[in-house]
């Protein structure tokens, strides 16, 4: 059989099968399993790529029955039962497509060079290097009008990833980077969380939303709701009829399925998922099942949430479903288990919806806490992960405060604009002789708006 994708969902199918007498082959694009849930930690500079993701051939290594290859599935073939790769062909009996989801600029996709989203590493070390960049732009900037755009961060989009970001940035400018530099506050940096709906969080319960835009307040973040972009471009975003300028803008506000779905000829929900059986194969193919966030499953009448329990519960019940086939049991339908969901805004508070319970502030935050490092894929990384979280929570330092890649080759790519007047790359001018007053290494020279 083959699995298509090491995430949450194909992952927990291999696993599952461990000891069934069937050769699997797990295959995916990237080479690592990544725990997204904790991504915007990489973006926010708390804490390394490697921390957060593994090699699927490691995860597996043990599991004689399965082998992982690397490649890009671009097309299913299901009437000759086949999975075709840029360079081949691969043959299955059974097939699991667990191929996740992207983003959605809902049909803005020009708007992608100026607001990256975060679903890869590639995306976070992305919006990381654009946030550090942007303090040091403003560093350097004389322009005191230039240098606010560069100090204003917006993000689109409050559902948990946002809300997680914006509350990580507003600590990054009013904790970490306190006393780093000469000629901004961080502090005075704005940090605006624009949504679309009435509250942030909208699918929490009321008073957990407004929990968390007070928490959000709390840390320094501006929440605007009822907010439609309209525009964005390398200058901000355009709310209404209100430009509000930016140089960084960071989109957490749409999903999309991934695009394999349509190749499978079956039909899809307005968001391109595979709307699955109740057994999570796909119609007219028994001998195909879509979990995880491409799935459109429902349970109990209701439909499963797109998040890693859903996926983790839906990989394991198919493999259940095909071990039980090979023994000559009827399939079971699927029957998801909601566990509740818990959204971080910064160091210590949160919001915990755990059904009947629900819960915010320090201890719904050590809920977090204990929820993620129980879950985190491998000792090295759950280790590592609390070691940094114990230290910036001691010290509110943090990291991975790297830029890496070239900030002149970016600059040019994605339309970001260096300081007026100001090579990227040089170095700071000394200062001027015999100026009691004059800061110690002043900011270039601008040579105008
Ligand atoms: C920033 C962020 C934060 C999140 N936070 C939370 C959270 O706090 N709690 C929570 O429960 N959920 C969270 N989620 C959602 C959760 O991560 C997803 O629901 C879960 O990852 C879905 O699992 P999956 O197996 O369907 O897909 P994924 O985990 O996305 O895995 C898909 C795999 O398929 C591979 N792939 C894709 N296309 C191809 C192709 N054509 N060929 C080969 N391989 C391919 C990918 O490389 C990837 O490894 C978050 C998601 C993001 C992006």
């Amino acid at each position: 059989m083959v699995i298509i994708g090491g995430g949450f969902g194909g992952l927990n199918v291999a696993k599952k099968l461990k000891s069934a007498a069937v050769q699997i082959t797990v295959l995916d694009r990237r080479n690592h399993h990544l725990f997204q849930p904790l991504l915007y930690q990489v973006a926010a500079a708390a804490l390394n790529p490697s921390d957060i993701a593994m090699p699927i051939r490691r995860i597996l290594r043990r599991q004689k029955n399965t082998e992982v290859l690397l490649g890009e599935v671009t097309a299913i073939d299901a009437t000759r039962r086949v999975v075709r790769l840029e360079d081949g062909e691969l043959p299955y009996d059974y097939l699991v497509v667990a191929t996740g989801a992207t983003h959605s600029y809902f049909g803005n996709d020009q708007w992608a060079r100026f607001a990256p989203g975060l679903k890869t590493i590639e995306d976070a070390l992305l919006i990381r290097r654009r946030v550090l960049l942007a303090y040091e732009m403003a560093e350097r900037e004389q322009d005191p009008e230039v240098q606010r755009r560069w100090l204003n961060f917006l993000i689109v989009g409050a559902g948990p990833t946002g809300v997680e970001l914006a509350g990580a940035l507003a600590e990054i400018s009013r904790q970490t980077l306190g006393m780093d530099f000469r000629h901004i506050d961080p502090a005075s940096a704005r940090i605006v969380l624009l949504e679309g709906a009435p509250r942030v969080l909208p699918t929490y319960p009321e008073d957990l939303s407004e929990a968390a835009e007070r928490q959000l307040t709390k840390l320094g973040v501006e929440v605007r709701t009822h907010a439609q972009v309209t525009a964005i471009d390398a200058d901000g975003a355009v709310v209404g009829s209100e430009r509000i300028p930016a140089r960084t803008v960071i989109w957490a506000a749409g999903v999309a399925a991934s695009p394999l779905a349509r190749s499978l000829g079956v039909p899809l929900d307005r968001a391109g998922r595979v709307v699955v059986e109740p057994d999570l194969s796909v119609p007219g193919h028994p001998e195909i099942f879509v979990i995880g966030d491409l799935a459109a499953a429902r349970s109990g009448g209701k439909p499963v949430p797109g998040i890693a329990p859903a996926a983790i519960q839906e990989g394991k019940h198919t493999a259940k479903n095909i071990i039980g086939e090979m023994r000559g049991i009827a399939r079971v339908p699927f029957h998801y288990r909601d566990k509740g969901s818990i959204a971080t805004i910064g160091r210590a508070a949160a919001v915990a919806d755990l059904g009947r319970l629900k819960f915010t502030g320090f201890f719904a935050w050590l809920t977090w806490l204990v929820v993620h490092i129980f879950f985190l894929i491998g000792f090295r990384n759950r280790l590592l992960v609390l070691i940094e979280w114990a230290w910036s929570y001691l010290t509110t330092e943090r990291g991975a405060r790297l830029i890496t890649g070239l900030p002149s080759a970016e600059v040019e790519a994605e339309g970001l604009c260096a300081p007026t007047g100001v090579e990227l790359g040089q170095a700071p001018a000394p200062a001027p002789a015999g100026q009691a007053d004059a800061p110690k290494n002043p900011p270039l020279k601008s040579t105008g708006g």
